[in-house]
């Protein structure tokens, strides 16, 4: 009962929202990405962006002057990695804060050498625990399959898996499994997968992720899932076993399952 009202309270807002397919196909033509998504699952994915618009609001950070576009482009990346888990996964928080370029905190900050500074550097994106989603557009302009580094690059989706993984014990590295799924494979998966980008960094080797992964066990779900939507290809060559870990947990598949027996 409370779903059917929440989504006709929806269906009108979005009416009156007065979005169009062609304009959210205009924002989006510049993500390949969208390549992937066609026929049906398409609509469901600008149907689910519209959703998000009207559920979450969008504020400037600084004064930034953000178009419908942005936002609309914003809210399609944010939908993307819960096409097939449901919107209602990012329902413990509301705001999107959009800046145009790097942001500061306004927050101590400890460097290597164990210097403390009063602001910290500047950041593309940052999620807090039940908290906003902080994102600068011109890091949003740097998305693509080798962008950072030569490596996956997605500050969005890079933000909302951190607030997937938030939605069980912290972020951690491990989001809430799904029945199907066993919590002791993705541990031990995802630690022999970090154990051997850790050791490939120590011996200077090249590294199938941005080296931001090695962080923190965090930090290494929300690298993994830009890979895993931006360079698949990569990814599954390289990372077989977190790929597959990760078509479970997001319900995709970004490649099509190789045909044998033909
Ligand atoms: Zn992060």
């Amino acid at each position: 009962m409370f779903n059917r009202l929440r989504n006709w309270l929806e269906n009108r807002r979005i009416k009156k929202m007065g979005f169009t397919a062609e304009q959210w196909e205009s924002a989006i033509a510049d993500w390949p990405v969208m390549h992937r998504y066609q026929g049906a699952e398409r609509d469901a994915l600008r149907n689910m962006c519209f959703r998000f618009l009207v559920r979450k609001t969008f504020a400037s950070g600084s004064g930034f002057q953000f178009t419908d576009a942005m936002c609309l482009k914003v809210a399609t990346m944010a939908c993307v990695p819960v096409l097939h888990l449901g919107l209602d996964w990012y329902d413990r928080w509301k705001t999107v804060i959009l800046y145009e370029d790097a942001f500061v905190p306004n927050r101590p900050y400890r460097t290597e050498d164990g210097v403390e500074h009063s602001r910290g550097p500047g950041l593309s994106g940052e999620a807090w625990y039940r908290g906003p989603v902080i994102l600068s557009w011109q890091d949003i302009c740097e998305t693509g399959a080798h962008t950072r580094h030569g490596k996956a690059n997605n500050v969005v989706i890079h933000e909302l898996a951190h607030k997937l993984d938030m939605l069980r014990d912290g972020a951690n590295g491990a989001p809430p499994m799904h029945p199907d799924m066993r919590p002791g494979e993705w541990h031990d998966i995802f630690t022999a997968a970090w154990d051997r980008l850790q050791n490939d960094w120590r011996h200077h080797r090249t590294l199938p992720l941005d080296d931001y992964a090695l962080t923190s066990p965090a930090e290494f779900f929300a690298v993994c899932s830009e890979a895993f939507f931006e360079a698949p290809e990569n990814m599954r060559e390289e990372m077989p076993e977190v790929y597959r870990l990760l078509c479970q947990f997001y319900r995709q598949q970004p490649l099509p399952l190789a045909i044998s027996g033909l």
